[in-house]
């Protein structure tokens, strides 16, 4: 029986750990080892870790939370989570099966991108999600925004403060006559026509039209999804954001289920490794208070 089993082993999931782990609680950590970030070279706006690869950040806090000794490691994918009376049962792809009082969920999201043909493979590279995260490197040069979503609108205003921006419609976003004029107010260009595809390394927009455009990089709002179907089976409350579902918890990261926390990217609406970090950290020592002071008997 474990007093906390963590579910996703990333930034969020390794900083709830901490502080269990050295309140010398007995841990295990399931882990899938797919975080969100694998296609980034490097990490950025990390206090102390800025421009590190972001595999090395996640290397280095496993390395350093195995130096406990109440800690289990277990690379695998939880695929069931019954709750009963004496907390949670986790069943994993690889047929085991796992007993914790608590049970925090730090699985982050997946992001489901548009299909224009040469994306997904410069997603990270030269394609992003987050102008903080990655916008300082494309050195003030000429930015884009696709449309996917709303957020369209929110990224095009942001982006000027990186670079000069062009905001390409793609036939899924039709600015109103008053965002008309706060792009312009901005100094946005916008593209009417439809992207056929990206090409290049410095990055070229190719247009269905033949024209071409050559950025520095261009940001896409994704869409995420948890995809957990246990969670489902558990009834956590969800709360919508404007780029898809989250899990609601409340500010001590306690999700709708008692006993049953929530960290990083799958319970914020826009994350990023810091917040995943406090998050994580806020959460293990939720779980740690509830253990002291909420006996199980009366649970
Ligand atoms: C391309 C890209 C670049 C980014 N760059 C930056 C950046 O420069 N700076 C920054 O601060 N943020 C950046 N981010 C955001 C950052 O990646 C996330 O905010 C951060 O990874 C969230 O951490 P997390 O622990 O919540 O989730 P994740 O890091 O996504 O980790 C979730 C973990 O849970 C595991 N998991 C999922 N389901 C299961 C299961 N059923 N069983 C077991 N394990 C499971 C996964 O395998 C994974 O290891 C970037 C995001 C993207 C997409």
């Amino acid at each position: 029986m474990y007093d906390v089993i963590i579910i996703g082993g990333s930034y969020a999931g390794m900083a709830a750990a901490m502080p269990l782990l050295r309140a010398r609680r007995k841990v295990a950590i399931i882990d899938a080892g797919v975080r969100r970030n694998r296609f980034a070279s490097h990490a950025h706006g990390v206090l102390a870790l800025d421009g590190k690869p972001p595999g090395e950040i996640a290397a280095e806090a496993k390395r350093q939370l195995l130096a406990y000794p109440t800690l289990n490691w277990v690379d695998d994918s939880a695929t069931g989570v019954i709750k009963n009376t004496s907390g949670f049962e986790v069943k994993t792809h690889k047929r085991q099966t796992l007993h914790g009082a608590r049970l925090i969920v730090a699985t982050g999201v997946r992001d489901q991108l548009p299909e224009v043909p040469g994306l997904l493979e410069r997603w990270g590279q030269s394609v992003f999600h987050c102008p903080y995260c990655h916008g300082y490197e494309l050195q003030g040069g000429e930015v884009g925004v696709l449309a996917t979503n709303d957020m369209a609108m929110h990224q095009a205003l942001m982006l000027p403060d990186w670079g000069p921006t062009v905001l390409f419609l793609n036939e899924t976003f039709v600015p109103s006559d008053e965002q008309l004029a706060q792009l312009e107010q901005r100094g946005v260009r916008i593209e009417p026509g439809r992207v056929a595809s990206l090409s290049g390394e410095d990055l070229t927009v190719n247009m269905d039209s033949g024209v071409q455009h050559q950025l520095a990089g261009l940001f896409v709002a994704s869409q995420i999804s948890i995809s957990q179907p246990w969670l489902d089976t558990l009834g956590c409350e969800m709360e919508q954001s404007p780029i898809g579902p989250v899990l609601w918890t409340d500010e001590m990261k306690q999700t709708s289920v008692k006993h049953l926390y929530a960290c990083g990217d799958n319970a914020r609406a826009a994350g990023n490794v810091t917040f995943a970090i406090a998050d994580g950290a806020t959460a293990g020592l939720s779980a740690h208070r509830s253990l002291l002071f909420e006996p199980l008997a009366k649970a």
